[in-house]
């Protein structure tokens, strides 16, 4: 057992707590990933505990080849049960009336059928979501509450809501787990390859995803999120 600082102890001590309650509940539960450096933790915690929970990834056919290597290295590593998940629409089937893919001229529509529609059916047959997302992140991520309610009823559950970078590379250097190798390229946010630039590209972390719009959530959490 790692020592750890008073934050990742308590923040690790509540995941224990809240997922145990889950389970006893016997709640169906599956976590989704995006297998950046800053997930490592998550699925580390989770396969450490809970070996039996499903890890979803969103397979969009844009992923950088090195995303893909990634996902496959810390599956091996971790032993995860990986479930890829793809969208029913074809890649040749997402392009527009000028025969450009969506992800040029309708980002909403391409992030919709590749990453929340395939989701959606996953969300009708489980009864909590657990997802790594972060309160420092981005705004809309900063209002958001450690359990939030799906539009089709499923719980979401943020267990790393109060983590910051400092936490996540304590946690990853006491187990000695890997980083994505894109960081090494200034990539700290890693999505779809067309839709990412790199920090010496932009000069921010985050925005480095659909630069040149307001677009910065890709609908998994702004979508998939009851409206109050
Ligand atoms: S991030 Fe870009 S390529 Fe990926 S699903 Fe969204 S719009 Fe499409």
């Amino acid at each position: 057992m790692k020592t750890f600082s008073q934050n990742i102890t308590r923040e690790l001590k509540r995941i224990s707590f809240m997922i145990n309650t889950y389970l006893n509940d016997s709640k169906k539960i599956f976590v989704s990933s995006s297998f950046q450096t800053h997930s490592i933790p998550l699925l580390h915690i989770l396969k450490s505990n809970y070996k039996e929970i499903p890890v979803y990834f969103l397979n969009t056919g844009f992923h950088f080849v090195e995303t893909l290597e990634f996902r496959d290295k810390v599956t091996k590593m971790l032993g995860l049960n990986l479930i890829n998940l793809n969208s029913y629409v074809s890649r040749n089937l997402q392009k527009d009336s000028n025969n450009r893919f969506l992800f040029a001229s309708d980002s909403n529509e391409c992030c919709y059928i590749n990453k929340v529609q395939p989701l959606e059916k996953i969300l009708l047959e489980k009864d909590v979501w657990i997802s790594g997302i972060r309160a420092d992140q981005n705004i809309n991520r900063k209002n958001l509450k450690e359990e939030e309610i799906t539009p089709t009823g499923t719980k979401r559950y943020h267990p790393m809501l109060n983590w910051n970078n400092k936490m996540i590379l304590e946690y990853r250097k006491a187990y000695s787990l890997p980083e994505h190798p894109l960081e090494k390229q200034g990539i700290f946010s890693v999505g779809c390859e067309p839709c990412t630039r790199s920090y010496f590209e932009n000069g921010h972390s985050r925005n480095g995803r659909w630069q040149g719009s307001s677009k910065n959530e890709c609908g998994l959490h702004l979508d998939l999120i009851s409206k109050k």
